[in-house]
């Protein structure tokens, strides 16, 4: 066995076993925080917490949450858990607004990363023989270190390739003779587009798995990509402030995301009265990091909504998994008094046709100041030759699904099929709302 053949043990170890490996190593990152880190001391003792009565994993519902803008605030180093001798890299989230949260990792960090990465590679069907093309960004963001490290680590050879220069990917893709690419899904269906444009024959390459993440996407968007191309999609889920990419991914059951529980400690609030809920129940995901050395946070609130899925997968994997995500909860939006969620259009879209793959959001306001919604869909190539055969089928598409979404949300919609790659397409993360409203 090559000598960084990733073993998956722990993804199938007894549950007994991995409650008891997270309750140890959860009393010793608590500690470790609490001793080092003095904005998390100030923390507890705001909310009255003696830390003297954290004896076990089940006292962590007595904990405070850590909140987004605490990382913002005690910007660029306040959670720091370790001296600076120990931190070898920093990475940054992408931050829309303001200042980005900028992580500091220590070596052992990075390796619980790239270890978390392959275990996806492996539960993806990758080992050694694998090439891996990366097509996410490096620099600041994550995903392209994260994956070049994690396929590295898994024994792959990598392509690093990064974010842009499509004809390029599509190049590298065929002549390095590429079996796995790793990129955001908008950026694949671009790469998707283009390989259309220029005839490019997926059967000539070798091309067989896809590595999605970094952005919600939808059931729609991977039957067209394995239709179109061949390939298996998966999905891998994280973010910044708990490691970077490889948080989990899906299995070849691709029912759920396999949180790697035994490094991550997943739970569920409701993000309005912040109480734990039962496996099962939709909500807020929280996190602790529980081997974190450069900043460990403890029950971080992720803004991402899931359920952690009761039932064990037919993989036979041990550790839970959360349902894909759809959606952040700021991502709702509130139009005319009603709470929206991307993902309630989402479904509304795929119960009509799954062949509308791609939408876009846009909020504005009229001359009366009333808040307008529109969506903006793209289907899949099929879809635009069916259309330039009979042009009623794209009004009568067009019109069905602003009746349903009135029924199902409650509001009036304006729906625009628009042409095929009128999206925008990015490199990194699609911005899924624009929101054009006039803020007072
Ligand atoms: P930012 O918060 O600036 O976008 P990150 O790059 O750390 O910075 O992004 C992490 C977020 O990206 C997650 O909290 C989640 O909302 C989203 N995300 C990551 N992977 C996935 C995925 N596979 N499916 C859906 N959303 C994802
Ligand atoms: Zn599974």
């Amino acid at each position: 066995m090559h000598k960084y053949a990733m073993n998956s043990a722990p993804d199938f170890m007894p549950v007994e076993r991995l409650r008891a490996i997270q309750n140890e190593k959860f009393i010793k990152v608590f500690r470790r925080t609490y001793e080092n880190v003095e904005w998390y001391r100030n923390l507890l003792a705001k909310h009255k917490v003696d830390p003297n009565d954290i004896r076990s994993i089940a006292d962590i519902s007595k904990l405070p949450f850590i909140v987004k803008t605490d990382l913002r605030d005690t910007y660029p180093d306040g959670m720091r858990a370790a001296p600076m001798e120990k931190i070898v890299r920093f990475h940054a989230s992408s931050g829309t607004t303001g200042k980005p949260i900028v992580v500091p990792y220590a070596q052992e960090d990075l390796d619980v990363w790239s270890e978390c990465v392959a275990r996806c590679l492996t539960m993806f069907g990758l080992d050694e023989t694998d090439v891996l093309q990366v097509g996410y960004g490096y620099g600041l963001f994550t995903g392209g270190l994260g994956l070049h490290d994690g396929g590295q680590r898994r024994g792959c050879a990598i392509i690093p390739a990064g974010g842009g220069n499509t004809t390029r990917h599509l190049m590298l893709i065929k002549d390095l003779k590429a079996t796995a690419i790793a990129c955001t899904p908008s950026y694949f269906l671009h790469i998707i587009d283009q390989a259309q444009k220029t005839g490019y024959d997926w059967k000539e390459t070798k091309l067989r798995v896809g590595i999605f993440g970094a952005e919600p996407w939808t059931d729609g968007m991977r039957q067209f990509i394995e239709q179109e191309t061949g390939i298996v999609a998966h999905d891998i889920y994280g973010l910044t402030e708990i490691s970077g990419p490889g948080v989990g991914g899906d299995c070849s059951h691709h029912a759920g995301i396999h949180i790697f529980e035994d490094h991550f400690y997943p739970e569920i609030i409701d993000p309005d009265t912040l109480q734990p809920l039962p496996d099962g129940e939709t909500g807020e995901l929280v996190f602790t990091t529980l081997d974190k050395v450069g900043m460990p946070v403890i029950r971080y609130r992720t803004r991402d909504i899931t359920r952690l899925i009761p039932e064990r997968c037919a993989c036979g994997r041990t550790i839970r998994r959360i349902g894909r995500i759809s959606h952040r909860s700021d991502d709702m939006m509130i139009v005319r008094g009603v709470n929206v969620f991307p993902s309630q259009i989402e479904s509304v879209l795929t119960s009509i046709d799954p062949g509308l793959i791609n939408y876009q959001i846009y909020l504005d306001s009229n001359e009366s100041g009333l808040a307008t919604i529109e969506v903006k869909l793209e289907g899949t190539p099929e879809m635009y030759a069916a259309f330039a055969e009979d042009a009623s089928r794209r009004e009568g598409l067009a019109r069905l699904v602003t009746s349903k979404l009135r029924d199902t949300i409650g509001i009036g919609f304006k729906t625009t099929i628009v042409d095929q790659n009128a999206i925008p397409r990015s490199e990194g993360k699609m911005k899924r709302i624009v929101d054009n409203r006039k803020k007072d």
